[in-house]
C-alpha cells in the first residue's frame, strides 16, 4: 500500500504543494529528496559478552535555512523511509516556525525496552562515533525521539566531545538540566501542540474548560499533553492509550494517576475505573479534541470518515495520510498538523542550542513564553495562508514552509 511507506507519503504531500505553489519543477526535484544520508553498522557489546551489529541511519534533508536538526529513534521497526520522511518533516518544521534551522532525522533499529542501560549507553556512543564526521554544533544537531530520552542524549553529547577533545554541549539537544539542557524542553512538544490547541478552540469558539480530549500514546508529548489540557485549560481528558492498548473513562482520566499506572505496570491499560478499548476506537471517540502522539500513519482513508473529534492536534508525526487530509477536511476537522502541532520540542531545542552557544541559561519561564509566542504566531500564519488560498491546514503549513526554504536556497544561489 502506497500509504504505508511514509516517504512516499511525505512526498506526496510536497508534490501537492508544489502543484498549489505552481513550484519550478527543478527546485520540487530537489525538494523531493534528502541532500545526504548515511548507513552505518554498529557492533556492540552485549551483556552476555556476544557482539550484535545494529544498523542506523542519519539522514540529513537540507541546510539551506542553518544547520540540520532532528531527533533520533531507537525503534525495532526503524526503516530509512520513514527516516528519510522524517527529516523532510523536520525541514518543513524548522522553516514553518521561522527557525534558522535545516532538517534531519536518525534512528537505529533496536529495542530499547529488551536492552540494559549498559547496552544502550553502549549502542549511543557507537552510534556517535560512527556519524561523528557529519554532526556538529553548527551542521546537524540531534535530539531525542521515540525510545530516546535525555539519558541517552547525554551520553552521545559526552562521546562526541570526547572525539572533539573539548566540552561541546551544543552538539546534541534535550540533555539533562545538569549538562546544558534547557528547562522546560521535557514538556515543550506539548506545551507547543497546548498552544496550538487554545489558539484553535479560540477560532472554532470552543470552550477548552468544557472541552472533552483523547490522546493516543502516553510516552512523553502523549503524556504531557494529557497534563496540560487537563491542569491548564481544565478540559477532561476521557481517554488515553499506550502500545498495549486504551482507556476510555467518560467520567475524566487523571493524567499523573494515569502516569504512575503505565509506570507501575508497564501500560495504562490497567488504570481502574475505565473500560478498556483499543488503539482504532480511541480515535473514533465522540469527543472535542483528538491528539495522535504515537506513531505515524494511524489515520487513513478507512477511518478518517468516522472521526468526530472537531479539531485533531498531530502531536505525532505523520499520523494522518494525504487521503485521509482530504476527507477530515471534507468534513469540517480542524487539523493542526504534525509540523505545525508538533513543533514546540524543536523550537525548545533551538532554545537550548542559543543558550549552550551563550553559555547563559534561562528560566523555565522565559523558554514557555518564547515559545508560546512563536507557536501562535506560527499557527496564524499557517491559519491566514489556509484561508488565502482555500486549502487545507497541512497544505497551508507546507506552503508557508516550502516558501521559506525556497526563498533561503534562492538567496544562497543553489536554484
Ligand atoms: N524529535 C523531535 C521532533 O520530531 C524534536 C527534534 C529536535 O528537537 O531537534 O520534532
Amino acid at each position: 500500500m502506497v500509504q504505508s511507506n511514509p516517504f512516499v507519503m511525505a512526498q506526496q504531500q510536497l508534490d501537492e504543494c508544489a502543484r498549489i505553489m505552481n513550484l519550478d519543477p527543478g527546485i520540487h526535484q530537489v525538494l523531493r529528496v534528502p541532500a545526504r544520508e548515511i548507513h552505518v553498522s554498529l557492533p556492540v557489546r552485549m551483556d552476555d559478552g556476544s557482539i550484535r551489529v545494529f544498523q542506523g541511519f542519519r539522514v540529513q534533508y537540507n541546510d539551506a535555512k542553518g544547520p540540520t536538526k532532528g531527533g533520533i529513534r531507537f525503534h525495532p521497526e526503524e526503516t530509512i523511509d520513514t527516516v528519510r520522511a522524517l527529516a523532510a518533516w523536520m525541514t518543513w518544521k524548522c522553516a514553518v516556525m521561522d527557525l534558522p534551522l535545516g532538517g534531519a532525522k536518525g534512528g537505529v533499529i533496536c529495542n530499547p525496552k529488551e536492552m540494559s542501560q549498559g547496552e544502550l549507553e553502549r549502542l549511543s556512543r557507537a552510534y556517535i562515533r560512527a556519524i561523528y564526521p557529519l554532526i556538529g554544533p553548527d551542521k546537524d544537531v540531534p535530539a531525542p525521539d521515540v525510545y530516546t530520552n535525555p539519558q541517552i542524549m547525554a551520553w552521545m553529547m559526552d562521546e562526541y566531545s570526547k572525539i572533539a577533545g573539548k566540552n561541546q554541549f551544543g552538539v546534541i539537544t534535550g540533555k539533562p538540566l545538569p549538562v546544558g539542557g534547557s528547562k522546560g524542553r521535557d514538556k515543550a512538544t506539548a506545551w507547543g501542540g497546548m498552544v496550538a490547541i487554545q489558539e484553535a478552540a479560540g477560532v472554532l469558539g470552543l470552550n477548552l474548560s468544557k472541552a472533552t480530549v483523547a490522546v493516543q500514546g502516553y510516552g512523553n508529548a502523549g503524556y504531557y499533553a494529557a497534563f496540560l489540557l487537563h491542569t491548564i485549560c481544565g478540559a477532561k481528558i476521557v481517554a488515553i492509550s499506550d502500545s498495549r492498548g486504551g482507556i476510555f473513562d467518560p467520567k475524566g482520566i487523571n493524567p499523573d494517576e494515569a502516569l504512575k499506572c503505565k509506570n507501575d505496570t508497564c501500560s495504562v491499560v490497567n488504570l481502574p475505573g475505565g473500560q478498556r478499548i483499543s488503539n482504532e476506537d480511541l480515535l473514533e471517540l465522540e469527543v472535542d479534541i483528538l491528539v495522535p502522539a504515537a506513531l505515524e500513519n494511524v489515520i487513513t482513508e478507512k477511518n478518517a470518515p468516522r472521526i468526530k473529534a472537531k479539531i485533531v492536534a498531530e502531536l505525532a508525526n505523520g499520523p494522518t495520510t494525504p487521503e485521509a487530509d482530504q476527507i477530515l477536511y471534507r468534513n469540517g476537522v480542524h487539523v493542526i498538523p504534525d509540523f505545525l502541532c508538533n513543533a514546540g520540542g524543536v523550537t525548545v531545542s533551538y532554545f537550548e542550542m542559543v543558550q549552550n552557544f551563550y553559555m547563559y541559561y534561562w528560566e523555565e519561564e522565559e523558554v514557555m513564553k518564547r515559545l508560546a509566542k512563536k507557536m501562535t504566531t506560527a499557527y496564524h500564519t499557517v491559519l491566514d495562508t489556509s484561508k488565502k488560498y482555500s486549502i487545507h491546514m497541512r497544505q497551508a503549513a507546507y506552503v508557508t514552509a516550502v516558501q521559506r526554504v525556497v526563498e533561503a536556497m534562492k538567496l544562497r544561489g543553489w536554484v
